[in-house]
């Protein structure tokens, strides 16, 4: 699935707000700066930088777009290009059953580009504890689907956490992995609250699965106070599983986030989760989440890496954002000191006030600039 849009309101026009042709941009990631021309190319340019930055689109890896068919689910544009986000990764909000009006319906009829963690579960999130019965899973339907919709989906999405899965436990954990080690894709596993335990999921992952909801901090989870994994996801890590934030309306606490990344455990990608539920607060966006993420230590060049580099490789979509110096995909952001009218509260209530707010103010799609309304809506 290619990332072109059909949306009319991209238009070239827009190369010519003198917002973007007078001013020097900071490469997200070289730290070069430039110029964008009006053609869509960058330029070298000397002299001092402003406040914009331009870099790579951005990605977020769990968000819930299934829009009309999950009560939680928003608009696929709605997490997307109006947050300054190219690519959203619905997280399991469809299943075997359910996916194919996915594929057929919200996904072509969005300017973002969409793709799916297959959930487990059969109905997705239909039903909330959509594994709570092994009638729920049906393993070779599920392998049929990823083959049905290959373009689409991305990898497997289980929630492996108490309320979910009740007395399965691990039991659709140990069948997602199943169907994405047989279709050759990676596993976003959910934790939260026990059981199963946690050292229990993170055993069962390998290299390239991700963790979700990597900083929640509800009872059992895998940090210890000195912000240190515990055994379990030390060698999780080492062998090549990565974390993922997956904010969400529970699941992201600052005080887990703050120790783990000074013990020098940063996030491999930072995702919202975001869904009806919080996009009013405490998420908002995945702009508002990066900037929480820099208030808890992060530096602004892994923060870039996790909503750009990492979550494409996680889909394969690797693709370069430059080609000959001309702009494919690009989001454009300003770093400001200027506090946006929003408070930065994680899922536990606790508040940070962040000194520099990132603020998305146009996207770039297959050439096509188009300013984003208000970069402090979302
Ligand atoms: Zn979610």
């Amino acid at each position: 699935m290619s990332e072109s849009s059909t949306n009319e309101s991209f238009t070239n026009e827009a190369f010519t707000n003198e917002l973007f042709t007078n001013e020097v941009m900071t490469v997200a990631g070289s730290g070069a700066t430039v110029r964008l021309t009006p053609s869509g190319t960058l330029e070298p340019a000397s002299g001092q930088p402003g406040e914009l930055w331009i870099g790579p689109g951005w990605v977020d890896l769990h968000t819930h777009v299934y829009d009309g068919m999950t009560q939680i689910s928003l608009a696929p544009d709605r997490a997307g290009l109006e947050q300054g986000v190219h690519v959203v990764a619905d997280a399991g909000s469809a299943g075997q059953a359910t996916i194919d009006g996915l594929a057929r319906y919200v996904a072509p009829a969005a300017g973002t580009t969409v793709r799916a963690w297959l959930n487990i579960g059969s109905h997705g999130l239909v039903h909330l504890r959509e594994t709570a019965d092994p009638a729920f899973i049906d393993v070779d339907a599920a392998l049929a689907a990823i083959e049905r919709h290959r373009d689409l989906v991305c990898g497997v999405k289980v929630r492996s956490s108490g309320a979910i899965v009740g007395a399965m436990e691990l039991q659709p954990l140990k069948l997602g992995r199943l169907v994405a080690r047989q279709a050759g894709l990676p596993l976003l596993v959910h934790v939260g609250e026990a059981p199963p335990l946690v050292e229990d999921v993170l055993d069962l992952l390998d290299d390239g699965d991700v963790i979700t909801h990597c900083y929640h901090g509800k009872t059992g989870h895998p940090w210890r106070p000195d912000g240190t994994p515990v055994p379990a996801l030390a060698r999780a890590l080492d062998r090549g599983v990565l974390l993922d934030v997956g904010h969400g309306a529970a699941s992201f606490s600052f005080e887990v986030a703050e120790r783990a990344i000074a013990a020098g455990h940063p996030p491999h990608t930072i995702s919202t989760d975001l869904h009806v539920r919080n996009v009013a607060g405490p998420v908002h966006s995945l702009a508002t989440t990066v900037t929480k993420l820099l208030a808890c230590g992060l530096s602004l060049a892994d923060a870039i890496r996790a909503v750009t580099d990492t979550p494409r490789r996680v889909l394969g979509m690797a693709d370069p954002w430059l080609a000959d110096g001309t702009v494919r995909h690009a989001t454009v952001f300003r770093l400001t000191k200027e506090a946006p009218d929003r408070s930065y509260v994680d899922a536990r209530g606790a508040e940070r006030h962040p000194d520099q707010h990132i603020l998305p103010v146009a996207i770039i799609r297959e050439g096509d600039l188009r300013p984003i309304r208000d970069g402090t809506t979302g």
